[in-house]
């Protein structure tokens, strides 16, 4: 395997078109989370099993990937659940059937629990280049409450150890809008996700996702939501101490050091093509998007008869449309006009502009030259923006 190296600039690439991505989904976590709807298991017994299927998924699904790939991202789950023969298997696998860009970027997604210092060692071996640590609060009582399994010291701690192992490019997650949360707990994590010197920070907004625990507590009544109030408060204050640290919010929930955003999730806003491996895993190809079943089982049984279980839709020119809003506006790059209408033709670039024209003479979105993104108010309702934007 390569030798580890640091990522180099994330800004998008727009000339570039012939890359792509590898996502793994590695499905195992040690505990379940209360608010998590994500696909995985807390039975390890089978992981070996699941690396050798995951392995001869990549090796059969090779034709569909020409393009140097320029992103590898372990997610799950939680690939840290995986050891280091498992991670040599895969990797040496992908670098056997692809073309792996000698620059890549390679994530690796672990919750601080996992990380030792052994373990961050042995990732220090491999050419991963990118960690992205689930911390999600620095404050106990808060993780408790998320049944996340590690706490704060531990989180610290597992950063500062990546980074004396010499990983110079590391995401931290973040959970705001809690039941109870107030500012100044916010204030707090936030303080202590700037002290830690890291390069990229993602930002998520507690959803309540239907059959999670957290769902049912709610339904019970025996939590309350954050006022609404309190969670644009929150936002507002993610937004101004970031930015005013040297971080740029380049995508709603993600903000990242210059030369270090994400490539990845970059070339997802971008729509560039993309495999999933792995049970549950999103691939995408340009023109269809296809998903593989979500169960462990018929996974490793579809994958022993040779033939992937997967679900294919072809994007009709609407659905394309809509992603290209969706994503575009999503971040700091905005939309360009010129692709809009030359991709999508007069009718939807017209229905684009026209539905946009409110919120422009609002100054929630602003037009420069070809590009149209959201402005700082913009970003607080982007939700109802995008959505009289897009065509249903
Ligand atoms: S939040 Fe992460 S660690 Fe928790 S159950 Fe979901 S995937 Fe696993």
């Amino acid at each position: 395997m390569r030798a580890r190296h640091r990522s180099r600039t994330g800004k998008p690439n727009r000339e570039r078109n012939q890359v792509a991505g590898i996502y793994i989904h590695i499905p195992y976590c040690k505990t379940r989370c209360t608010y998590c709807d994500f696909y995985t298991l807390t039975n390890e017994s089978q992981i070996d099993a699941f690396v050798e299927a995951l392995c001869k998924e990549a090796r059969l699904r090779q034709k569909e990937l020409n393009e140097a790939v320029q992103t590898i991202y372990f997610g799950g789950g939680t690939p840290s659940r995986l050891h280091k023969d498992h991670f040599a298997q895969i990797l040496d696998t992908l670098l056997s059937h692809y073309i792996i860009d000698p620059d890549a970027e390679i994530t690796v997604e672990a919750n601080p629990d996992d990380l030792s210092d052994d373990y961050i060692r042995m990732l220090a071996q491999l050419p991963v280049n990118r960690l992205s640590v689930g911390i999600q609060s620095f404050d106990d009582d808060e993780l408790k409450f998320l049944s996340r399994r590690h706490t704060a010291r531990q989180a610290i701690d597992a950063v500062k150890m990546c980074q004396q192992q010499g990983f110079r490019n590391i995401s931290i997650d973040l959970m705001y809008g809690l039941p109870g949360q107030t500012l100044d707990i916010w204030k707090k994590n936030l303080d202590q996700a700037i002290a830690l010197d890291i390069q990229h920070i993602s930002a998520y907004h507690l959803i309540y996702e239907e059959k999670t625990r957290m769902h049912s507590l709610l339904k019970a009544g025996k939590i309350k939501p954050v006022d609404e109030e309190i969670s644009t408060a929150m936002f507002a204050l993610l937004i101004d101490r970031l930015t005013a640290q040297g971080f740029i919010h380049y995508e709603i929930s993600a903000f990242g050091k210059e030369g270090y955003f994400s490539r990845h999730n970059t070339a997802y806003w971008q729509n560039k093509k993309y495999l999933g491996l792995g049970p549950a895993a999103h691939s995408f190809d340009g023109d269809n998007r296809s998903w593989n079943g979500t169960s462990l089982n018929r996974y490793l049984k579809s994958m022993e008869s040779g033939s992937p279980e997967r679900e294919t839709e072809q994007l009709k020119q609407h659905e394309k449309y809509n992603e290209f809003i969706l994503t575009g506006l999503r971040t700091i790059w905005g939309i360009n006009l010129t692709e809009l209408k030359e991709r999508f033709g007069e009718t939807l670039f017209q229905f684009c502009m026209e539905n946009a024209k409110k919120f422009l003479d609002q100054g929630l979105l602003t037009k420069e030259d070809q590009t149209m993104k959201l402005t700082r108010q913009g970003i607080f309702i982007s939700d109802g923006i995008m959505s009289d934007l897009i065509w249903v």
